[in-house]
């Protein structure tokens, strides 16, 4: 006989492995936490899961996480900056806010471009971006994306496609460890890097 874990077992370790970054041993190590946990965690979990899924969006603007259909962010009035921050992903907006050295808006792709990974523009919120530089004018565009292969990519493309708006295009490079993202980054070095950032693109 074949021996495995009961069905509902396997079912659990399936659904975990399904999220991003867990292996099948983690996937295992989190089941089994599940169902010795005495106490009330993994229903915290669960409460917690559903009362994201039900309140938590992506900022129709700036695709930060929002509780209505724009986030905080957006909805500031008093916030000065006119220039706009374009950056990989939700996650990279409150590391670069903490520098404390940007005062304008921010743009989340949604990730970079990755054509073996069947990433185009397409899949990323640049319509959006196009719709938002046309319609909010602003100072500068800050390409604030990663060294790695694909943030290269993303902000030569960006550049490109950003250019013909005559807004003046820097890119914060300078600081960053080579390969690194944003996310990653230090409050230092982000500080250094925003502070620093360079003219960007073909002219
Ligand atoms: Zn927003």
């Amino acid at each position: 006989m074949h021996l495995d874990y009961p069905d509902s077992f396997r079912e659990l370790v399936r659904q975990f492995r399904r999220l991003p970054g867990i292996g099948p041993r983690s996937a295992e190590r989190i089941a089994l936490w599940m169902l010795r946990s005495p106490d009330s965690k993994p229903d915290q979990l669960l409460s917690a899961i559903s009362s994201a899924r039900a309140n938590l969006k992506i900022c129709r603007l700036c695709g930060f996480f929002a509780e209505q259909e724009e986030c905080l962010l957006c909805r500031d009035e008093v916030r000065s900056g006119r220039e706009l921050c374009i950056v990989e992903s939700a996650t990279d907006i409150l590391p670069l806010e903490r520098t404390g050295v940007f005062r304008g808006r921010y743009h989340a792709l949604g990730g970079k471009l990755s054509p073996l990974d069947g990433i185009g523009p397409e899949q990323l919120r640049i319509a959006e971006l196009i719709e938002r530089v046309g319609a909010e004018h602003p100072s500068e565009i800050i390409l604030a994306l990663g060294v790695d292969v694909e943030g290269e990519a993303t902000a030569h493309y960006l550049a490109e496609l950003l250019a013909p708006s005559g807004v003046p295009i820097t890119r914060i490079a300078q600081g960053l460890p080579a390969g690194g993202g944003v996310e990653q980054a230090d409050q230092i070095t982000l500080h250094r890097a925003l502070a620093n950032r360079g003219v960007y693109g073909s002219r």
